[in-house]
């Protein structure tokens, strides 16, 4: 297939771009090149003759029209978005741009794209969403597919909106569609302002590690390359205009997880003291949602999809990752607002 990967710069898109490529698959990599972005992330296969990569922006609508009839894409994979939900406190706006209005714009211009090449049936948007939109859970119970809507934070709750746009689009115009909706993930390349790579790297500068409340928050850990397989699967297999929860059956609380942190670098960059003495509770972040949890059933019964590794298993590559390719982030490091507590409210 040849398929437009919007956010392909980005931690998950990147993942993506790089599995496609290997699966056989071409790629045209769309993304507007924002603080988040990092073309380093597909450094690998940018020689590929099979690899595009166009710079636009998702709110601009003549250049997404273009970028179809340029490439002809046989999917759409839409990753593109505002990912961080401290950055939507302090500054909602872009999250509703690029997250809403974005994604109307890209919805309208793949059904033009659609409807002139004369509806094909094999055409797919595949939206990839959060778990973040169904709300928080207490200490029981998961999320499924059929989860009433329940979003918390302007990130989520753009989030959602766009989840309803592409099923709004299946509906009323038939545009084929697939959702998935996926717990937190992590692993090489994730932005360093995302909980996993702060704690590494404060513990590897000596800092504070900052764990927000009680870090009793729990979260279900997904490592980005399990998650970018299960992408492409049902991107393939899956039924038409249905969403897949996707989770990596990893529940942590905050707590455990960087603990878990703290104890893999003591053994694999080992210095005086652990670092969980680096462990520092912070004032909570406002309308912290308590639990996620995902029910994968569907995805495991329909598709036959698991996650491959655990959590200890995935940091452990995550660590490594990081202290192997230090040029990687020190350059990250300087941008706008990294490594600054945001969100406060
Ligand atoms: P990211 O922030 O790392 O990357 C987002 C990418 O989108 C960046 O490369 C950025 O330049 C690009 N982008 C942003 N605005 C754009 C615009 N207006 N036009 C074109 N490109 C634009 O995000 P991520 O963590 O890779 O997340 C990818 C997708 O997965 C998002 O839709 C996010 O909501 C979803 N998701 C992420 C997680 C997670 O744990 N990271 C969990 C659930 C769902």
């Amino acid at each position: 297939m040849k398929i437009l990967i919007t956010g392909g710069a980005g931690f998950i898109g990147s993942a993506v771009v790089r599995r496609a490529i290997v699966d056989g698959h071409a790629v045209v990599n769309l993304d507007a090149l924002t603080y988040a972005a990092c073309l380093d992330n597909v450094a690998s296969v940018a020689d590929h003759p099979d690899y595009a990569f166009e710079q636009a922006d998702i709110r601009d609508r003549a250049a997404l029209d273009r970028i179809f009839a340029t490439h002809r894409p046989d999917a759409v994979m839409h990753l593109a978005a505002e990912s961080h939900v401290d950055r939507s406190i302090d500054g909602p706006g872009d999250f509703i741009e690029t997250n809403i209005t974005g994604t109307f714009n890209l919805l309208e211009a793949a059904r033009k794209y659609w409807t002139e090449a004369g509806r094909p049936e094999a055409f797919r948007f595949h939206h990839i969403s959060t778990d973040e939109v169904f709300g928080s859970l207490g200490a029981t119970g998961q999320f499924t597919e059929t989860t009433s809507y329940d979003p918390r934070s302007p990130y989520s709750a753009s989030k959602a909106a766009s989840d309803h746009l592409v099923r709004a689009w299946a509906e009323t115009y038939g545009l084929p569609v697939v959702l998935t909706n996926c717990s937190n993930n992590y692993g090489p390349f994730h932005f360093p302002e995302k909980l996993i790579p702060v704690v590494i790297l404060n513990a590897l500068h000596g800092r504070s590690i900052p764990i927000y409340g009680d870090g009793s928050n729990v979260r279900d850990w997904l490592y980005v390359e399990d998650h970018a397989d299960a992408l492409l699967l049902v991107l393939q297999k899956g039924a038409l205009n249905r969403s897949y929860n996707i989770g990596g059956e990893n529940e942590r609380s905050n707590l455990e997880l960087v603990q878990t942190i703290c104890s893999i670098l003591d053994r694999l960059a080992p210095k005086d003291g652990s670092y969980a003495d680096l462990i520092t509770f912070v004032t909570d972040r406002p309308g912290h949602d308590a639990r996620y949890a995902i029910d994968p059933t569907r995805i495991r019964d329909e598709l036959g999809w698991r996650p491959s590794v655990t959590v200890e298993e995935g940091l452990e590559r995550t660590v490594r990752w990081y202290l192997d390719n230090r040029g990687w982030w020190q350059a990250l490091l300087e941008r706008d607002g990294v490594g600054q507590r945001l969100g406060q409210g």
